[in-house]
């Protein structure tokens, strides 16, 4: 019996663009559903049950925001933007909005496809739960034990690095924007204190990162946010 592919909803008004990542995604046995307007394609969010959302930010209709705020009235629906070079404002608005992940235009498509994989791999993965512990390289995090090692080594953290640190692993491989990391760690009031992450990043790495200056774990994604890397890639 033949599994289902996944069902890869793509948004892209230029037609050519449209018509590459289509192949390519066909290419991976994705089943590919392509439109050039949010409005078709939001049409299609709810009739046509996909398990993914590439979305290009740049629309003729609906702003790609627009999109991602009307889709998630009432979807969950994993969605990955696309987006012009040196437009971080907008990659953050959107993963503000409630988008997952982001590709800067132009990539290749190892990155995208690593993107796809991961975003639908977390929709099949179990929640992640207080008792859990999180790994990646030589990094061991005991959530409800509040400890971390380092290899064999314990590192002592502070409450507040160790909420910014627990944020990070709930959304490891994913990045996380400053405003979303400020309001979860230091409360709805602080969104715009980012001085504040960038010192407890600092401190962060210096306890975790063999080299604080050229991170492993801890990585900047300039202008956005910051991704905990979660060793799957
Ligand atoms: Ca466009």
């Amino acid at each position: 019996m033949k599994h289902d592919k996944p069902k890869i909803l793509l948004i892209e008004d230029d037609p050519p663009f449209r018509q590459l990542l289509a192949t390519t995604l066909e290419h991976q046995d994705y089943a590919v559903s392509a439109f050039a307007t949010g409005r078709e394609g939001l049409n299609a969010a709810r009739n046509e049950h996909p398990n993914l959302l590439i979305l290009d930010l740049g629309l003729p209709d609906l702003d790609g925001q627009e999109v991602i705020r009307r889709l998630r009235l009432w979807s969950n629906l994993p969605i990955l933007v696309l987006s012009a070079r040196n437009q971080e404002s907008d990659i953050t608005l959107a993963l503000d909005n409630g988008a997952d992940d982001y590709l800067t235009k132009p990539f290749g498509n190892a990155e995208l496809l690593s993107r796809i994989k991961a975003l639908l791999r977390r929709v099949t993965a179990p929640a992640l739960n207080e008792q859990m512990s999180f790994h990646a390289g030589d990094l061991r995090i005991e959530l409800s034990r509040r400890r971390l090692f380092v290899g064999e080594r314990e590192v002592h953290l502070t409450p507040i690095e160790f909420r910014l640190l627990t944020e990070l692993v709930r959304h490891a491989g994913f990045v996380v924007t400053h405003r979303q990391l400020l309001e979860k760690v230091w409360g709805p009031s602080y969104v715009e204190h980012s001085h504040y992450l960038r010192i407890y990043m600092g401190q962060l790495r210096h306890k975790l990162e063999a080299d604080p200056t050229r991170p492993r774990y801890l990585l900047t994604e300039a202008g956005v946010g910051y991704r905990l890397h979660d060793g799957e890639q």
